[in-house]
């Protein structure tokens, strides 16, 4: 059966294709006629409710969408659901990254605690949907460090690690990411749901 993942990016399609073995899943350059969806709610679920909704509406076809971000325990959350956005532009990693430095730079070392999150969702052409989240705990670095990941990655050290997640290999990124949890915790609610 087909699962249109609410999503271009190649990386993630790879990742939900590891994890929800058994179904054809394929991303939205499927579908161009879907475009942009905004992304208007104020929490992950919302947002990934919203994305999976739109898509399984557009596709005819069962939809996940995933939304991410990183939440800091001193700034109540934030960035939270405009990690993305956190310095005004829609995708500039480094200047969302400065800015945060930037934020918390009075901030004792020992108070910098935070978590990435995501939300993952399925949503029927009928309109039954499910949400779920995974997170990752952990603290941020101030001086950036590692070349694999992306966004925040260079600035967080998950619990119990030494390296950020920029310093991990996808691999082990994935065994232990907000998103890799998301994806295996929404698994069998999508293989019970598609099975009745
Ligand atoms: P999206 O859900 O893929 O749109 O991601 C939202 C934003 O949250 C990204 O642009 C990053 O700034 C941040 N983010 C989400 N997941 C991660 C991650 O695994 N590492 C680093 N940054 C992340």
């Amino acid at each position: 059966m087909k699962i249109v993942l609410a999503t271009c990016n190649a990386g993630k399609i790879a990742e939900l294709r590891r994890i929800l073995t058994g179904f054809d899943i394929v991303g939205l350059e499927e579908f161009p006629a879907i475009g942009e969806i905004a992304e208007t709610g104020v929490t992950f679920e919302e947002n990934a409710l919203i994305k999976a909704h739109a898509v399984a509406q557009g596709s005819g076809l069962p939809a996940v969408a995933d939304d991410s971000g990183l939440c800091v325990d001193v700034l109540n959350g934030m960035p939270g659901v405009f990690s993305a956005r956190w310095a005004g532009r829609h995708g500039d990693d480094r200047a969302n990254l400065e800015l945060l430095l930037a934020q918390v730079s009075d901030v004792p070392s020992d108070k910098l605690t935070a978590y990435f999150a995501c939300a993952a969702a399925l949503a029927l052409p009928s309109g039954e949907s499910r949400v779920v989240e995974g997170t990752l705990p952990g603290g941020l670095v101030r001086t950036p460090r590692g070349s694999g990941g992306f966004g925040y990655d260079p600035i967080f050290v998950p619990e119990g690690e030494s390296r950020t997640t920029a310093e991990l290999t996808p691999e082990e990124k994935d065994a232990i990411s907000h998103r890799g949890r998301a994806f295996r915790a929404l698994a069998p609610i999508v293989r019970d749901l598609l099975a009745s």
